[in-house]
């Protein structure tokens, strides 16, 4: 049986909101068993948010939740890290309504996180084991899941830019492959949306140092941190926003054109379709496999 697991000590860091451009204040605590993720705004007398797909709101450029009008922004690249490490159950306390953005990826909160240290706990963890197919599309945005012994992502983009035409990775997604080539992906957005952002009060934390700006010509920043950093960051968004479905899924997730709208309506239509998928108390790769015994076969199981 896998363990659930939770950090072995408190860790912070400040950040500034993305939206917001205020500084915000990030401490991740450990939790007890079966706590799950759960936002604490400390500038709201300790409201707490829990990260499932029954607090969504607000689904514009970024993933947020809401219970009782207290909201929490941006979760998605934490949430996305902390799946990622296997991390089960953590207080997320923010003093604003906005996760930090940090550098637009994930790395700084893997960093977090392994400063921290993951310790197992005294409970098994449960896994969202897919056994029949689900999709959902909206206009071109397709996104879909299907039975696999991995969690694997399978995404694609297509823009009309001529620096991002069309991007496409399937990975399977474990610790050490979010890590290595996930989580330093970071966000991306197009030169001439940013001053409708800035018009409407968005992205004024927004800056060369916390995303990719694609101008007409060529990236504005230096350079980019993988050829295909883009559909790596939308894979990193989808492992995120599927977080919020409360257990770690075992599928193949496979989405085209998707965003956080899509991804989070698909969150909450997993948990729906519940003759789709069951629970299961261990990891597909710790289950004996039938078909991979051997079988012997009379007269020539000696060879
Ligand atoms: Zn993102």
């Amino acid at each position: 049986m896998e363990a659930q697991r939770t950090l072995r000590r408190p860790i912070s860091c400040v950040g500034i909101g993305l939206h917001s451009g205020c500084k915000v204040n990030l401490s991740l605590k450990p939790a007890a068993p079966d706590h799950g993720i759960r936002f604490r705004r400390t500038d709201m007398g300790n409201f707490e948010v829990p990260a499932t797909v029954n607090n969504l709101a607000g689904i514009q450029l970024a993933t947020g939740l809401a219970r009782e009008q207290v909201s929490v922004e941006t979760v998605e690249h934490l949430l996305a890290a902390l799946v990622s490490m296997g991390v089960d159950n953590v207080v997320v306390e923010l003093n604003s309504p906005e996760v930090p953005i940090m550098d637009g990826s994930a790395a700084p909160f893997i960093y977090l996180i392994q400063e921290a240290g993951v310790k197992r706990q005294q409970k098994g963890r449960k896994y969202m084991k897919i056994v029949r197919p689900i999709a959902l599309s909206r206009g071109d945005k397709r996104i879909a899941i299907y039975p696999s012994d991995h969690f694997k992502v399978t995404y694609s983009v297509s823009y009309d830019h001529p620096l991002l035409r069309h991007q496409s990775r399937t990975l399977r997604v474990t610790e050490e492959s979010f890590v290595e080539e996930i989580a330093p992906a970071r966000t991306f957005t197009f030169l001439k949306d940013v001053e409708m952002l800035r018009q409407n009060g968005l992205a004024l934390g927004g800056s060369l140092e916390n995303a990719v700006v694609l101008g007409e010509t060529g990236v504005l920043n230096n350079a980019l941190r993988f050829e295909d950093e883009f559909v790596r960051h939308k894979i990193l968004d989808a492992v995120g926003d599927l977080a919020l479905v409360g257990f770690p899924v075992i599928g193949h997730l496979v989405a085209h054109r998707a965003g956080h709208a899509l991804h989070t309506e698909f969150a909450a239509k997993i948990l729906e379709e519940t003759a789709a998928w069951r629970l299961i108390e261990e990891a597909a790769d710790v289950m004996p496999t039938p078909a991979a015994v051997p079988v012997a076969v009379k007269g020539v199981a000696s060879l």
